[in-house]
């Protein structure tokens, strides 16, 4: 059975790099544990040879932290749940050192974050200020995630030469409803489509083990192969205190192991990064058999609301791998 799969998927996504379509992306789900390895190293072989060795580093700050007036189930950043995190405010001078400490790791990418359904006139005018400051003093392409956006901000931010947009599915079309009530995931596609028509590039993942089912995960990766975003952050739930999810079971390390491989098998070309929640459901190792299984970025430093693992440790991993790191006149 799963010899099959594999026959197919080699023949299909290596060779072709055509990505796999949901039928298949619910059986590699499905893969008994004894088939994982082979099934990772497929997934790697398909990452070397469609996106090379190298490894995008990443740093996030986040400008605007808490008080976020949407219900997403698994944040807590939401105002409406419990979760400890207060709304703070980053200034500029805090900005621009975040910057450089992200770029001090080799990372290429420095992407500003702001938990808010979108950005008003205030944030976008912090966020006009913290790229000019930035730009000023340190070499590192910004990205930005600052939640839903009109036309109109799509522009202004295209403008301002942000380089990518991050704005996440977060789920499946069929279980957003079960994620938040107080936007539709059309509102999110409708952004997304946005941001990629306007030239910026696209970041846009998803969280998985929020209670979906593998068919709902592997509709999420085929959603997201739709969309062909430049990059793919693929989150595993850590269960918030205070959040509606916090009582939901972290996701086994062989399904999160599944995941990863049934993402990269499902989009062959795109930036496939581990984002929040590898920690507690891989661990070390899971780390290394990701990296070896299709992923090909990694966040370096503490995440929006968690810690992370220290940049150190993965930078050392990736020079252990002999994966390098993509440099910044590569990605301009
Ligand atoms: S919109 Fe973003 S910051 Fe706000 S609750 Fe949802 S995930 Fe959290």
């Amino acid at each position: 059975m799963t010899a099959d799969l594999l026959t197919r998927a080699r023949r299909q996504v290596l060779d072709d790099g055509e990505g796999l379509a949901y039928d298949d992306l619910v059986e590699v789900l499905r893969v008994p544990e004894a088939d994982i390895p082979a099934l990772l190293e497929l997934a790697h072989d398909v990452r070397m040879r469609w996106c090379g060795p190298e490894v995008e580093v990443e740093g996030i700050v986040s400008l605007k932290t808490g008080g976020c007036p949407e219900d997403c189930h698994f944040c807590s950043q939401s105002g409406q749940f419990t979760s400890p995190v207060r709304a703070v405010w980053l200034n500029i001078p805090e900005l621009v050192e975040a910057a450089k400490q992200t770029a001090a790791t080799g990372a290429s990418e420095f992407c500003i974050v702001a938990a808010v359904r979108g950005p008003d006139e205030r944030l976008l005018s912090q966020v006009r200020e913290g790229i000019q400051a930035i730009r000023a003093e340190v070499d590192i392409n910004i990205a930005c995630s600052l939640g839903m956006l009109t036309q109109a901000q799509v522009d202004e931010l295209a403008e301002m030469g942000v380089h990518r947009y991050n704005h996440n599915l977060e789920a499946a079309r069929s279980y957003f409803p079960r994620v938040a009530t107080t936007h539709s995931w059309a509102e999110r596609w409708a952004t997304c489509e946005m941001v990629r028509e306007a030239g910026m590039e696209l970041c846009c993942g998803g969280i998985v083990g929020m209670g979906e089912t593998l068919e709902q995960r592997a509709e999420l990766a085929t959603q997201l192969a739709e969309l062909e975003p430049d990059e793919v952050p693929l989150n595993f739930l850590n269960p918030r205190p205070g959040t509606p999810f916090a009582d939901l079971p972290v996701m086994e390390s062989a399904d999160a192991l599944r995941a990863v491989a049934a993402f990269r098998l499902a989009l062959p070309r795109t930036i496939l990064r581990y984002a929040g929640g590898r920690e507690i459901t891989l661990g070390d190792l899971g780390t290394r058999d990701g990296l070896l299984g299709g992923i090909n970025a990694v966040i370096v430093g503490n995440y929006l609301t968690t810690l992370g693992r220290d940049p150190a440790d993965d930078l050392g991993l990736l020079d252990e791998l002999q994966m390098p790191i993509k440099e910044l006149s590569k990605t301009l």
